[in-house]
């Protein structure tokens, strides 16, 4: 590409890690490309940022090109986290190998862009006057690129030396013999104040929020991680690619809460030895997600402050106490906190003693005046979306990029936003990106866009956009992955809340890079789901969501995949029932109630059937529910469904009885029915010495025990007896039809299938007595008078049309009814009580329509 071009195929903004790859995919490709760089050489961020220290915090050998395999050779890093000077060397190596600079215009910064939709093509103005059109406009203006402006009264009255450690200048700053301030303690602070400390007559550092950091322990990259590497490179790249966080690690499967104390202490000191950034929040498996057992990890964090710090009050004040570990990026310093222990060090903590202006000469805070010669500013970035939104660009219709992520940036998978069409961004929000080792987030976009523009012109297309369902529902997804944890607690730059008036959102997406992969895959194979693409043979919309399920329903399935269980229904029944005894002694216990109590009461046919009681923590009496677990009438127990008695019984302040009524196919249709009944009446004879109020009997049930209780609640009416107060059905049996669209739709998915169905079926009830209403409650002639329900139905179930459809039948039939149609949510996820956090509020909603029945108000 020639310097006068002003046509192309492909304009790259950013000549740093991503748009140089991205550049060498389009020349391979056959595109004609040009890169536009504001700087004078390739680099980005190793361009920008030489502040003294600066260094990448992830792995050398981690943090490097993957594509090029004789480079993994002819490159050799000197130290395990290499220095700028080294990481801006190598930039340089591999443009020069390649020959990039050719297409590279530098010192040019893209000011504007428009998109044109009869052209389909964009327009791009620079500051230097020159305009392009192109097809393709790629952003890989990266994600702390964007120097965030000092929000400090002043900030520009000062007459000494100012520096930004995001723009260092490039022959270097002495500051021997200088009095020097640096606000800001994030990382690029706690990188370079250790190395100013050393210079300076007098340092002075000016903390808003303290971080976590751990000792970088650098030197020579450890044998045992460079022979992982030069044994298989390709290898141990690839398991890179499908890692949480784009680095190679063990994925622990222990909660820090799950070891004793002295061993936890252990892990964390193996941890800080270790010294590597990721291995912070991997030690445990909750450290992200429970408030307490990242407690553990700060904690372990605060002692290690303060057994390094002499002086407590400058230890206190380094300890960070307003954030959970690893919910603000956290660091890697060289003798960071060491540095507060030297005489001419000191730390001004801005919580207490604020600044209240720059001044000529220096800073004045609430209590004191400081003079100085230079003032550097580590004050962080515009993280994420700053750069992108720097440039004016407008899609189809006029409307402009800022206004649409006026609330916030709303991205297709982090690479396009609807009403811009072929408007890319390489690691945008939305994507891992910051979460992740870069090298490895950068890398799966470029090809991933290459491989897009490769579709696009083997198919002879020129246009291609995500539709809105798409992108809403990924943004959806995204913040609904983000609220699963603790990081959204924290006022980070990754929630754009280092930024006065930034809309707060988590910025990247928080799933991982391969979970992130395996889905912009499958976006792929599925035609592009969720893409609009155009071109002169005509346009396709193929629209639609790629990640339905809630997104802890999704880890869980893909953990149990993992795991390879055969299905249930190939199991024999005693196999099928060792195996839910087995998994649900693997789940948590749910919530403590005030007492369990086992009993028998008599079933329909005389014999003895177990129950467990639930009590309230709180005084009774209490209304009661009659319970009836889940298992297609062949599997389970009265104490298979302990943790979802346990949580409605808390919930609703009410006693749960749970029933172990009759299983087929020893006990085959009506037995389960029967014992339906029987249980009800028993326990309605007998509210008062079970600690019930006589009168306040509701039933509830889960799947198939769903259909027990619904069908109790019909024989209960048409018997005159006993008096049932409510019915809550959750992912009701109410029909022997497997042919309705959620069979369909859910026939081999999430662990209830047709088949499974089939197999309870065929254990339970003969073909021709399932259209029996006591067998099928839906097929009743009657539903008038029967009592309020609660109708839990949820996306991906088989079931979810039945149970939808006996709502509608009772509403018909003048029943009040309270119907929840959980989004997301599988035949067993809300049952999974403390794994499966997207599901709590279903529970708290039946738990809130008992109380509703039982006309009692909240106990506290
Ligand atoms: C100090 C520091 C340390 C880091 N350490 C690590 C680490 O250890 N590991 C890790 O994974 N990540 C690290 N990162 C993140 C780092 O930004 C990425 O790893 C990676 O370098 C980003 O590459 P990029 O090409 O996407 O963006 P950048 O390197 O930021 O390059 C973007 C380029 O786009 C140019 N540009 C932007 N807007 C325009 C415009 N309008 N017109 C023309 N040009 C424009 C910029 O000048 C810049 O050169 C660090 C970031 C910083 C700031």
């Amino acid at each position: 590409m020639t310097e006068s071009s002003t046509d192309v195929d492909v304009v790259i903004v950013g000549a740093g890690f991503a748009g140089m790859y991205e550049l060498v995919r389009m020349r391979r490709a056959g595109f004609s490309a040009v890169v536009l760089e504001t700087a004078d050489d390739v680099g980005g961020t190793w361009y920008w940022n030489r502040y003294p220290g600066a260094r990448c915090d992830i792995l050398s050998v981690d943090y490097s090109y993957s594509w090029d395999p004789e480079l993994q050779q002819e490159w050799t890093w000197s130290e395990r986290y290499a220095a700028q000077p080294e990481i801006l060397r190598y930039a340089q190596f591999v443009a020069d190998k390649h020959d990039l600079r050719r297409d590279i215009r530098f010192k040019t910064r893209v000011t504007s862009a428009q998109w044109n939709d009869e052209t389909h093509r964009w327009t791009i103005h620079t500051d230097t006057g020159d305009d392009l059109s192109c097809r393709y406009y790629i952003m890989a203006t990266g994600c702390l690129s964007m120097p965030k402006a000092p929000d400090i009264e002043g900030a520009d009255r000062f007459t000494g030396e100012v520096y930004f450690t995001s723009t260092w200048p490039h022959d270097g700053v002495d500051f021997t013999g200088r009095r020097v301030a640096v606000i800001g303690t994030g990382s690029s602070a706690i990188q370079s104040i250790p190395l100013i400390a050393a210079e300076a007559e007098q340092l002075t550092v000016f903390q808003r929020t303290p971080n976590f950091s751990i000792p970088a322990r650098n030197g020579a990259i450890s044998d045992e991680r460079m022979a992982a590497f030069r044994a298989d490179p390709d290898a141990y790249r690839e398991a890179a690619r499908w890692s949480g966080a784009g680095v190679p690690m063990d994925t622990p499967v222990e909660g820090a809460l799950m070891v004793s104390e002295e061993e936890r202490t252990a892990r964390y000191e193996a941890m800080w030895e270790r010294s590597e950034l990721l291995g912070i929040t991997g030690t445990f498996n909750d450290t992200m997600s429970n408030a307490e057992s990242n407690d553990t990890l700060r904690h372990f964090f605060h002692d290690k402050i303060r057994s390094i710090v002499g002086d407590p009050a400058t230890a206190e004040a380094l300890c960070p106490t307003n954030h959970y570990v690893g919910t603000k990026r956290a660091c890697l310093d060289t003798n960071y906190y060491e540095t507060y222990n030297l005489p001419h060090v000191r730390l001004v903590d801005l919580r207490t003693d604020p600044i209240s202006t720059i001044t000529e000469t220096g800073i004045d805070t609430t209590n004191e005046s400081f003079e100085f010669d230079a003032i550097v500013f580590a004050t962080g970035f515009d993280a994420m979306t700053g750069a992108i939104v720097s440039v004016d660009i407008t899609g189809r219709d006029g409307v402009t990029l800022k206004e649409k992520w006026s609330h916030g940036p709303v991205t297709y998978l982090g690479l396009m936003t609807a009403g811009f069409p072929n408007l890319f961004m390489i690691t945008g929000p939305g994507s891992p990106s910051v979460l992740s080792n870069m090298m490895v987030s950068i890398e799966q976009h470029v090809d991933w866009i290459a491989d897009t523009l490769d579709h696009l012109r083997k198919n002879d297309l020129d246009a291609i956009e995500p539709t809105e369902l798409a992108e809403t529902k990924w943004v959806e997804h995204s913040n609904a992955f983000a609220n699963l944890g603790l990081a959204v607690t924290a006022d980070s730059w990754y929630m754009g809340a280092n930024v006065p008036g930034k809309p707060r959102v988590f910025l990247p997406y928080p799933g991982g890079v391969g979970r992130y992969r395996v889905t912009c895959d499958e976006v792929v194979e599925r035609g592009y789901l969720g893409f609009t693409l155009d071109g002169p043979a005509g346009r396709t919309v193929n629209d639609g969501i790629i990640r339905p399920l809630a997104p802890d329903v999704q880890v869980m399935l893909e953990v149990m995949a993992e795991m390879g269980l055969p299905p249930i229904e190939s199991m024999s029944v005693d196999e099928a029932r060792t195996f839910m005894e087995m998994s649900g002694a693997m789940s948590p216990p749910g919530p403590e109630v005030g007492e369990v109590v086992d009993g028998m009461l008599p079933g329909a046919d005389g014999a003895e059937l177990e129950y467990r009681l639930y009590r309230p923590a709180s005084d009774g009496p209490h209304p009661i529910v009659a319970y009836f677990h889940g298992g297609g009438w062949v599997i389970g127990s009265h104490t298979s469904d302990d943790a979802v008695c346990r949580d409605l019984c808390a919930q609703s302040d009410a006693i749960f009885v749970s029933v172990n009524y009759r299983h087929a196919p020893e006990a085959r249709f009506p037995a389960a029915a029967d014992d339906g009944l029987a249980a009800v009446t028993w326990i309605a004879e007998h509210a008062e010495a079970l600690g019930g109020v006589p009168g306040q009997l509701a039933v509830a049930g889960w799947s198939a025990g769903a259909n027990v209780a619904a069908v109790t609640a019909q024989r209960a009416k048409l018997a005159g007896g006993p008096t049932i107060v409510g019915q809550v059905l959750l992912n009701p049996v109410t029909d022997c039809d497997m042919n309705t669209g959620s069979y369909v739709d859910n026939a081999d998915g999430y662990i209830l299938t047709k088949g499974l169905m089939t197999w309870f079926w065929d254990h339970y009830c003969d073909p021709a007595d399932r259209a029996d209403p006591k067998a099928s409650p839906l097929r009743a002639d009657d539903l008038t008078d029967l009592p309020p329900a609660m109708i839990v139905t949820c996306e991906f179930d088989p079931l979810r049309d039945e149970g939808n459809a006996y709502a509608e039948a009772l509403t018909r039939a003048g029943v009040p009814v309270r119907h929840l149609q959980a989004e997301g949510q599988t035949h067993t996820s809300l049952g999974a009580v403390g794994v499966i956090v997207t599901g709590a509020y279903a529970r708290a909603e039946m738990a809130d329509a008992l109380r509703n029945f039982f006309g009692a108000t909240v106990r506290t």
